[in-house]
């Protein structure tokens, strides 16, 4: 178990939307508001909400730890992301539009962020290299104005690194500049991406593992198709889009059948790519989560 000393645990892990362990090392913090300037309503909204964060500071710069670092948080909307990162909340001073954070709250997340950063062998810590917003990764408003204040935070962090205090003059400048990105595509998301414009289609039949009542539907993992490890959160299929090819109704789902989409969903546009964990996002209408695909096995799958 890994919990910074500088929080306190809080609602610590007392709702069920994370996943035990890691599927990657940590070498990233993402950065949310979350929302609300009810800070003590967190951890407890997650017992129903399908999210979590490591960490939540308080207006008063309270730091509290709500899941174990070794464990996966849901907070940044890809699997690969929240496999390789911390996530940290901040709570508001003030609701939507302005979204105010109070300089309490920004000097402990600076503190926080320098352990992280000094436990974990990141380095100085940079904006967009090391340290997101959780906007970077998801279609949301999250973090508002913490946005523009991610400089300041890694500012403050460095310094603390540095045997400083925190305590510098920081300049505001809107936001930095994102550090020049690298292509680390794999050959799959390229091919996904430049030669294929983001279509997919998959017509060809798979074998799935199984199939659960999860998250309020029917679903199916498949080994052929699904990045490992496999969960029923992300890589859960709802056979609803599925035909059971083993069964003559085309719907018993037992262990091992053979199954294809069905004709009206078995091909589309890719939503999101995550290049950490080489998987492609798809979200098929009428369900509320994307569902993630190893990009290697479904651009081999005919
Ligand atoms: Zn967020």
């Amino acid at each position: 178990m890994t919990v910074s000393g500088l929080a306190t645990p809080y609602g610590f892990q007392d709702f069920p939307h994370y996943t035990e362990g890691r599927s990657a090392s940590v070498n990233k913090i993402v950065i949310h508001h979350m929302a609300t300037t009810d800070a003590d309503s967190v951890p407890g909204i997650w017992k129903n909400r399908e999210a979590s964060a490591h960490y939540g500071i308080t207006q008063d710069g309270s730091i509290r730890a709500y899941v174990d670092e070794n464990n996966t948080a849901w907070h940044a909307g890809q699997w690969g992301v929240n496999s390789s990162s911390i996530g940290i909340e901040h709570a508001n001073t003030t609701g939507a539009p302005d979204w105010g954070i109070a300089q309490a709250t920004i000097d402990s997340s600076a503190k926080l962020v320098a352990d992280i950063a000094q436990r974990y062998g990141f380095g100085q810590v940079v904006p967009y290299k090391n340290l997101f917003p959780h906007s970077e990764f998801y279609g949301t408003a999250c973090p508002g104005q913490l946005k523009a204040k991610l400089q300041e935070i890694a500012d403050k962090a460095n310094d603390i690194m540095a045997g400083g205090n925190g305590n510098i003059a920081t300049q505001d400048n809107g936001g930095s500049a994102p550090a020049p990105k690298v292509d680390n595509r794999s050959a799959s998301i390229k091919e996904f991406q430049d030669k294929w414009k983001n279509r997919w289609a998959l017509r060809g039949t798979f074998r799935i593992r199984t199939c659960q009542m999860q998250y309020g539907m029917y679903q199916a993992l498949t080994d052929d198709l699904n990045v490992e490890p496999n969960s029923w959160f992300y890589n859960g299929i709802p056979t609803k889009l599925l035909e059971d090819l083993s069964d003559p109704q085309g719907r018993a789902f037992e262990d091992g059948a053979i199954v294809r989409f069905k004709d009206d969903v078995n091909f589309g546009t890719i939503d999101a790519y995550d290049t950490n964990t080489n998987s492609i996002g798809i979200q098929f209408t009428g369900y509320p989560d994307m569902i993630w695909f190893d990009a290697d096995k479904f651009l081999a799958h005919p």
